[in-house]
């Protein structure tokens, strides 16, 4: 048996009533990396990799054969540098994007880059897969405002505050010794432009006071693209109940994350895990922001029932179980999402 099958065997098998709800959707998956280990490893996309086996920094768990058998047809993508480095940011983000429309323009017969909710819905509505462009973390702007333009020039069209550092416009979930607190002038500035460019404002990875005050200081609705919940498990990374509110207030969505470490339990996690952290958030704030973020190919140790994106219909199983109506599951899959986006993205 070839390594790659030990997790069949945690593979329920999922009813066909459920699996045709899961086709009937429109799924919307708030972060994806794929563009990332592309850029690393040069992986080709149009080929169905194999099944994620174990952890690694460079799994292929997403391609697009693998997006059209899970059935998720909005994948956001994460446009990732790493903020380690002292210098050079923007051009990296650049580079980056260069990659990626590349790659659209050699390859945009299989999937379309959507700038707008309409162009989104469009290509949704003809069977095709329409992407999103994300920039995760504002580091890359290098306390610039000029760079944030030329960004969503090039087709970003979500901003993510923060990734693993802080930086000029706002404090991450993991700052010892913020040098502010909430948002800095230049980060309120960040959140206006967006607000006046129809960019949408991702607070994941952002700490608890920055994410606030971006949250009240925004007039559009918020996302939070990849994010376990504290009232499940308690940990530096996921969110509060007050952030909860916070997001559901401005009409946005919280995209669950697919990472064990986050979901807690186990150290490899089970869907019903995930469906946990759904729960809490309908809870809190209703099964209007609800949504998923899987950060999938972004060096995360998914559930133990899914291999890869091809497995998105165990998420449908798992919310079905749980008592979800039809129509609470198309909108926690992606309904919710596309609210949001054609709220922000005109
Ligand atoms: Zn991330």
């Amino acid at each position: 048996m070839p390594l790659y099958d030990w997790k069949l065997k945690f593979k329920p098998q999922i009813p066909e009533d459920v699996l045709a709800l899961h086709r009937a959707c429109d799924i919307v998956d708030l972060h994806i990396d794929t563009f990332m280990i592309m850029k690393v490893r040069g992986i080709d996309i149009t080929r169905r990799g194999k099944p994620v086996t174990f952890m690694n920094m460079a799994r292929h768990a997403v391609d697009v054969p693998r997006l059209r058998e899970g059935g998720v047809n909005a994948p956001c993508w994460g446009v990732v540098v790493f903020p380690f480095r002292r210098s050079g940011f923007f051009n990296q983000a650049m580079k980056y994007l260069d990659l990626v429309h590349r790659w659209h323009e050699e390859h945009g017969d299989l999937m379309t880059l959507c700038t707008t909710a309409a162009q989104l819905r469009e290509t949704l509505a003809a069977g095709g897969i329409g992407g999103i462009l994300g920039l995760e973390g504002a580091h890359p702007l290098m306390g610039d405002i000029g760079n944030l333009e030329t960004l969503v020039n090039r087709g970003i069209r979500y901003l993510t505050l923060t990734h693993f550092t802080s930086n000029e416009a706002a404090i991450c979930a993991t700052d010892p010794s913020p040098r502010f607190t909430g948002l800095s002038d230049f980060g309120r500035e960040v959140v206006e432009y967006c607000d006046e460019h129809n960019v949408l404002v991702d607070l994941a990875h952002v700490s608890e006071p920055s994410f606030l005050e971006a949250a009240a200081h925004t007039r559009n609705p918020v996302i939070v693209s990849h994010t376990g919940v504290r009232g499940v498990k308690d940990m530096w990374r996921n969110i509060s109940d007050q952030q909860i509110r916070a997001v559901a207030d401005t009409g946005g969505v919280i995209g669950v994350i697919l990472h064990s470490n986050f979901l807690g339990g186990e150290r490899v996690a089970s869907v019903s895990r995930w469906a946990d952290h759904v729960d809490h958030v309908v809870k809190i704030a209703g099964v209007d922001h609800a949504a998923i973020g899987s950060d999938l190919d972004g060096a995360i140790v998914p559930p133990r029932e899914m291999q890869d994106i091809a497995d998105m219909p165990q998420l449908t199983w798992a919310l079905v179980q749980r008592g979800y109506s039809e129509d609470a599951v198309r909108k926690i899959l992606g309904g919710n999402a596309l609210r949001v986006f054609d709220r922000v993205l005109v």
